[in-house]
């Protein structure tokens, strides 16, 4: 990936810091973007201290201009992002449906969803489509209802969609879009399910997840022309043969 840019949304901590930190590795200037900037910049920093390159821009991906100002710096900084990776999403409200909160809920598919089609929509600017990458973070909730995540299922089910309806329109110019469903990853999103109680995923142990550097690699090996063949889908942490090309164990 040496020349590539890419932009990862939601690289403050957990799964998007092991892309960022796995896209360097590959070659690619990288730009973290999360809400919570100083922490961003401390991951670049470890980032940059292996030879990398590598910055950090605060912004929220619930807001427009906030993802238009990272592509714009990406741009003045680095020049025009080549891969973008939408990782940021939030796991609440977590309740029962009828406790929800309507703002709370409005805020959950603002991140997860209408973030990623933030960030998507500055990306590609004007259209410039070719050659360039978009990898959706999305979630075995995109297919399957799970007890007190109404909110973050609808969103990821959205979101899922947007990387189709991505696909279906810009495809053909030459965008390669994809959705990754890393499975149960061992990150602050889980140490928040294990506190609700709620459902099945709050009961599982932390050795029965991931570490984020396992889906991280994938997503990696998505945005380099190896997986051109595999573009347009979604696909997930089961896949043998993806994880056999990127070179990751097979599961137990
Ligand atoms: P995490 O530990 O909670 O990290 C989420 C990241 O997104 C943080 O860097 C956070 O930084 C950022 N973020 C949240 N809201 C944001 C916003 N409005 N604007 C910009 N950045 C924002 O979560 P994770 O487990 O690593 O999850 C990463 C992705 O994997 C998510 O899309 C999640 O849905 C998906 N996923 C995770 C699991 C799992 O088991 N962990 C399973 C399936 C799918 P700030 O708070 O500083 O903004």
């Amino acid at each position: 990936m040496n020349g590539k840019r890419a932009v990862v949304v939601g690289a403050s901590r957990g799964l998007g810091a092991a892309v960022a930190h796995r896209l360097a590795a590959q070659g690619a200037a990288v730009v973290l973007v999360a809400r919570s900037a100083g922490r961003a910049a401390e991951v670049a920093r470890a980032i940059a201290a292996t030879g990398a390159r590598a910055i950090a821009i605060g912004g929220d991906a619930a807001r427009y201009a906030d993802m238009q100002r990272v592509m714009a710096e990406c741009g003045a900084q680095l020049g025009r992002p080549d891969i973008l990776v939408n990782n940021a999403a939030v796991i609440e409200p977590i309740g029962r449906f009828v406790d929800t909160d309507p703002a709370a809920w409005a805020g959950n598919v603002g991140v997860t969803l209408l973030g990623a089609y933030h960030a998507a929509r500055a990306f590609l600017g004007a259209g410039d489509a070719a050659g360039r990458v978009v990898v959706n973070v999305s979630s075995g909730a995109a297919h399957k209802p799970f007890e007190g995540w109404s909110a973050y299922c609808t969103a990821k089910a959205g979101l899922h969609m947007l990387t189709l309806a991505l696909a279906a329109e810009l495809g053909a110019q030459g965008l390669r879009v994809y959705g990754y469903a890393p499975g149960l990853v061992d990150t602050g999103m889980q140490e928040t399910i294990r506190a609700s109680g709620i459902n099945p995923i709050s009961r599982k142990r932390r050795d029965e997840l991931a570490p984020p550097e396992v889906p991280a690699r994938i997503i990696a090996y998505l945005c380099s022309e190896d997986a051109a063949d595999l573009a347009g889908q979604e696909l997930d942490y089961r896949n043998a043969s993806l994880r056999r090309r990127a070179g990751v164990p097979p599961l137990a």
